[in-house]
């Protein structure tokens, strides 16, 4: 089969690799139907994610058929269609029974990062029946490959743990794909103000059509002030940070009122300068977290009643084989004003 495999910084080739083949009898085999990329396949690009050795398939997002079972796999068959998770979960050991998937002892991140992923014409899913969610005939299939990922990476680490209530003010720092997608379903709670915080107007004018109330283009280096004036200085409720550089942080610190709250998203490379000598009495809180995708049923269902249409985060369409070109395209994001990009696999 032909797969995208990384091969150090910067290096990547659209090439031909062994089909994967059931190695457990908890996996299932995958046949790719379409696929994205996702930030963090470019920050495994840059070389910063070590622990992705020369030679793997990255990729951990997308929809597929199922090509083979298992014999220990018993909510799916062959030719069931389904969403992969990007978080493998065995669902027994002690951190899935906390509902913290993140961290299976025999999971977590792992698909395109310590095992083959699937930006490819087939992928290996362990413990496939908590891995893999079914998709029910009829169902827009482009529309849940944004399930994978970025819904419930948005959803969770950012709304939820950003514990927004009705009638808040919020802010988004960062539109891209998790922040766009942090800014759909923070609706589900109905905040009062959405501020939508970001270097590039085409992504702030996405950003408000997707019902921000406020944007602010922080180039200047003025988004503290903006953000202060646009809420009597008092700041936000909440203030989640969508990028993972130490700069976002700095805003989101400085931007959070008085018991309100900091849900951090982004994957940071670097260290962030916690200001304490303001903090320690603000009654804040500061979260992380590692998306754990159990909200993923839950949020298929808004999907399918259309109570968000996480579709119009797709921007650009090209076929598997064309990754490369993809790549490229996601890669200058600005200049080709991409969110997701599509892959489809033209032999399902
Ligand atoms: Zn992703
Ligand atoms: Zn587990």
């Amino acid at each position: 089969m032909k797969a995208l495999v990384y091969h150090g910084p910067g290096k990547k080739a659209w090439e031909e690799k062994p089909k994967p083949v059931i190695k457990e009898t908890t996996d299932a085999v995958v046949k790719i139907f379409k696929t994205t990329i996702c930030g963090t396949d470019l920050h495994i690009m840059k070389g910063d994610l070590p622990a992705v050795i020369d030679g793997t398939i990255i990729g951990h997002e997308g929809v597929g058929v199922v090509e083979e079972v298992g014999s220990a796999v018993s909510s799916f068959k062959k030719g069931d269609h389904v969403i992969i998770s990007c978080i493998t979960s065995c669902g027994k050991c002690e951190y899935c029974k906390k509902g913290m998937y993140s961290h299976c002892t025999d999971g977590g991140w792992i698909l395109g990062n310590l095992i083959d992923g699937c930006q490819a014409e087939y992928v290996r899913i362990p413990h496939a029946d908590n891995s893999l969610y079914p998709i029910p005939a009829g169902a827009d299939e482009e529309a849940l490959v944004m399930l994978s990922d970025i819904l419930p990476t948005g959803f969770e680490c950012g709304v939820l743990n950003g514990q927004v209530k009705p009638g808040d003010t919020i802010a988004i720092v960062g539109a891209g794909p998790i922040g766009l997608a942090a800014l759909l379903t923070s609706q589900f709670y109905t905040p009062a103000e959405i501020i939508v915080i970001d270097l590039d107007d085409n992504r702030l004018a996405v950003a408000k059509t997707f019902g921000a109330t406020h944007t602010i283009n922080s180039s200047d280096g003025k988004a503290v002030e903006a953000v202060m004036k646009l809420t009597n200085n008092k700041g936000v409720d909440t203030a989640i940070e969508a990028v993972g550089m130490t700069a976002t942080f700095a805003i989101c610190e400085a931007i959070v009122t008085v018991g309100g709250h900091l849900a951090n998203i982004g994957v940071h490379g670097k260290s962030v300068t916690l200001h304490m000598e303001r903090l320690w009495s603000q009654n804040i809180t500061i979260t992380t977290r590692l998306v754990d995708t159990v909200t993923t049923p839950m949020l298929f269902k808004t999907v399918q009643s259309k109570k968000i249409e996480p579709k119009k985060l797709i921007t650009h369409h090209f076929k598997l084989d064309e990754i490369v070109k993809a790549y490229d395209t996601f890669e200058n994001a600005g200049r080709e004003k991409a969110l997701k990009v599509i892959l489809t696999n033209e032999q399902v």
